[in-house]
């Protein structure tokens, strides 16, 4: 079978693949998208885009183009009470990741990346100067490949990283709703924390259907199909014909990001947020981060790699173990969290939405004194 030898190969194109190989490409490589599905294809997500992915995207892209529904406002239900959230922009921008998959491909093509597809990774080889990825489509090769396949993917288990951590399971269904039904939900973003052990579960209105889903981090997960139906019920939303899909999101970063001269951005590095679960910005942040630590370190892989380590742990892999912290929390219904969110409901959503919008980090969220000294503050006023 043919052939084919590039400067750089990216193994996937959801928005960690297309986010690698645009910046590979504008950067002056030749590089290879392989994606086992032609595309558009349809990927089990929300498809709620929170403000940091605006930050996160390739220069010149137009959301815009793929986005079918705002939400100004986020509702939070938590211990029996509801928080909301507005602001001067859309807090959830909705879009159906077939699009905005296919539009960040487009977009890396229109820059001089090749998307070749279906092209399914079934083996790889590494030798001292290059890559040798084996697919469906032909053999590729390159001094560098990108593993941007996802929480399942093979190319860290072919290129022989160790099992990653077991992803979080959710389930992620199209509702067709009537128009009546729809208008009750427009732009509103909505989650319920109450709504299962250790997760939560969501509806995101999109341009004339309602996605909705739910997610736990609990080890038996309780049944995310039972919870979710009676969830759909206290919505006013049981009887309505739904496509089902369901999905792991991987909450844990792998230890090692680099083996070689293969890198692992996105969910096939476990980047996804473990709070919000949310991991489009992280797939686009970190696949950029594999392009520029290429562009910046080669032709030595060990370059690469520690270009790459750094920007990752700087950029997420810190704030993920806040984000974590903060999780154990938010995801261990008692005492505790009835008392905090009794107490500082408002502070502690206020203070999640900030990250979520990119206007602060979890890290200095919960490392700054003045966070402690604003919390103690309204204790205080709570219990005067
Ligand atoms: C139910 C659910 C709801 C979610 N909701 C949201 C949300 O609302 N907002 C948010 O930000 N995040 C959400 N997420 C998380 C988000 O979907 C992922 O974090 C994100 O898709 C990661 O992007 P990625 O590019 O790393 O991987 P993916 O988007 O999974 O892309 C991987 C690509 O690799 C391809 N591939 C796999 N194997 C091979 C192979 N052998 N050869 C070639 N190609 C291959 C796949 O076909 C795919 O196109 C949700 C996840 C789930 C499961």
């Amino acid at each position: 079978m043919k052939s084919s030898t590039w400067d750089a190969i990216v193994v996937g194109a959801g928005p960690a693949g297309a986010s690698a190989a645009g910046a590979l490409a504008r950067g002056g490589l030749r590089v290879a998208i392989l994606e086992k599905e032609r595309l558009p294809r349809y990927k089990t997500c929300g498809g709620g885009l929170v403000p940091r992915v605006r930050e996160a995207l390739p220069p010149g892209f137009d959301l815009s183009s793929v986005v079918e529904h705002e939400c100004p406002v986020a509702e939070l239900r938590i211990e029996g009470r509801t928080w909301t959230l507005n602001g001067d922009a859309p807090w959830v921008s909705m879009a159906m990741r077939s699009d905005f998959d296919a539009a960040l491909v487009d977009h890396a093509r229109a820059g001089g990346a090749e998307l070749i597809a279906p092209a399914t990774l079934r083996g790889l080889r590494s030798e001292s100067d290059r890559v040798i990825a084996e697919t469906t489509a032909g053999t590729h090769c390159a001094p560098f490949l990108v593993a941007a396949d996802g929480a399942t993917g093979p190319t860290a288990r072919l290129a022989s990283w160790p099992p990653a951590p077991p992803g979080i399971p959710a389930l992620e269904w199209e509702l067709t709703v009537t128009p009546e039904v729809h208008a009750r939900f427009a732009g509103i973003a909505r989650f319920d924390f109450d709504a299962i052990a250790g997760g939560y579960a969501w509806v995101f209105p999109k341009s004339n259907h309602l996605s909705v889903g739910i997610l736990s981090t609990r080890r038996p997960a309780p049944s995310l199909v039972g919870r979710l139906e009676s969830t759909l019920g206290d919505w006013g939303l049981a009887d309505c014909p739904a496509e089902r899909h369901g999905f792991l999101i991987p909450v844990r970063p792998r230890v090692e990001l680099t083996r070689g001269r293969v890198l692992l951005s996105g969910d096939a590095a476990g980047l996804a947020d473990p709070i919000t679960a949310e991991g489009i910005s992280a797939a686009l942040i970190s696949g950029a981060a594999a392009a520029q630590a290429i562009l910046a370190g080669a032709p030595s892989p060990e370059a690469v790699a520690r270009h790459y380590r750094r920007m990752v742990h700087q950029r997420l892999v810190s704030d993920l173990r806040w984000a974590r912290l903060l999780a154990g929390i938010l995801y261990r219904p008692g005492r505790a969290r009835r008392f905090l969110f009794e107490r500082l409901g408002r502070t502690l959503t206020h203070a999640v939405g900030e990250v979520i919008a990119g206007r602060t980090s979890y890290r200095r969220l919960l490392c700054q004194p003045r966070s402690y000294l604003k919390l103690g503050r309204r204790l205080l006023q709570r219990s005067s």
